[in-house]
């Protein structure tokens, strides 16, 4: 039978956790922040079936017991109070129920599970919606069916959407965050916590997941499914830890977005260029690169990337106690996403870049 991949590394960060779900410490809403494809969602999986394995706790053991009915449901993403949400394509009706978004979300975890339980981080276009917020929120309102208790995996929760007549949803997910049923346990991830809303950031409590170490990424390159996943790739081992960095998810996504992600890294590495006339070239340089018909997927994908990228260069640069510079990347991630509107409108992709690059680098020149 098809399951998960074990987790690879995370050996001290899931020892805690272990400890704290043993002595019942474990807060009842988590958030997991790391660098994308570090494996938080993996992570939270395995916290869900560590909850819900009804030997852990008796022997005191780290390691869910992989033998009881609940593990053997969990580690097939097939246990009835193991929920994952994620984000995910939107559906073509306005207002879809919240069994239509669960049937499509257990389509794409059968196929994630197909899949040797190896999946690449969502898309850029995806979003977890008003929909999706309604399901979750509709489904914890539940008793559990099997398990005295319920996990909730939220993945890449900085993409629930904002929309009109959203708040109800909104609120009802706030207060469930805040107040969860007794047994219930929710676990958000992010690699952005900064674009999450202020008001879910609030009510949970931040862990955060280190980058894998070398040893932990080459067990994972060692793997027979990612093996068979990686097959078709020429890229030395070397090459292949370089580029993972700690993350080996990254590893997994598809051309398009690694694509997105190259073009983004130009971007940045371009806002970022001195404030010279050579800096001021190669701003313009980059921008014709864009052309004036990409296609507007591409380029909104692109912008995405430049999103996340822009989030992690302020957690790598930024004083966290200096709020002139946390201002400065507020206004520039809302620069940012000005532009990103702007690319509904009829403005080519070399104007927007030359535009926005200029506004960044004005605003991230130090
Ligand atoms: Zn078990």
């Amino acid at each position: 039978m098809m399951s998960l991949r074990p987790v690879f590394g995370h050996h001290d960060l899931r020892s805690r956790l272990a400890a704290a779900a043993r002595s019942g410490r474990l807060p009842a809403s988590l958030l997991l922040t790391g660098p994308r494809g570090v494996g938080k969602q993996r992570l939270a999986l395995w916290l869900a079936q560590r909850l819900l394995c009804e030997n852990a706790n008796a022997r005191q053991e780290t390691e869910p017991c992989g033998q009881c009915q609940h593990c053997r449901y969990s580690s097939k993403l097939q246990h009835p109070d193991l929920h994952w949400f994620f984000p995910h394509e939107k559906r073509k009706e306005s207002d879809p129920s919240a069994e239509d978004v669960r049937a499509d979300l257990a389509d794409i975890i059968e196929e994630r599970v197909k899949a040797d339980g190896l999946w690449a981080a969502s898309s850029g276009m995806h979003g977890l919606y008003v929909s999706t917020v309604r399901a979750l929120v509709q489904s914890a309102s539940l008793r559990p069916a099997m398990a005295p208790r319920a996990v909730f995996v939220v993945g890449d929760a900085e993409r629930m959407v904002q929309q009109d007549g959203s708040d109800a949803a909104a609120n009802a997910f706030l207060k469930l965050l805040e107040e969860p049923p007794p047994g219930t346990t929710l676990i958000l991830t992010s690699s952005e916590p900064g674009a999450l809303l202020p008001t879910i950031r609030s009510r949970v409590v931040t862990v955060r997941v280190a980058p894998l170490s070398a040893v932990d990424v080459s067990a994972f390159l060692q793997d027979e499914a990612v093996v068979r996943q990686l097959g078709e790739t020429d890229e030395s081992r070397t090459d292949l830890l370089a580029k993972a960095a700690g993350a080996p998810g990254r590893l997994l996504e598809d051309n398009a977005t690694a694509d997105a992600f190259s073009a983004a890294r130009q971007l940045l590495d371009a806002a970022l260029a001195p404030q010279t006339p050579e800096g001021h070239a190669t701003r313009a340089q980059v921008a014709a690169r864009q052309g004036v018909s990409k296609a507007r997927g591409a380029f909104s994908d692109t912008l995405d990337a430049l999103t996340v990228l822009l989030h992690e260069h302020v957690r790598h640069t930024v004083n966290a106690g200096s709020e002139r510079e946390a201002r400065r990347v507020a206004t520039a991630v809302s620069v940012l996403e000005m532009s990103k509107s702007r690319t509904q409108q009829n403005i080519t992709p070399m104007l927007l870049t030359a535009v926005l690059l200029d506004e960044l680098s004005a605003l991230l020149a130090q």
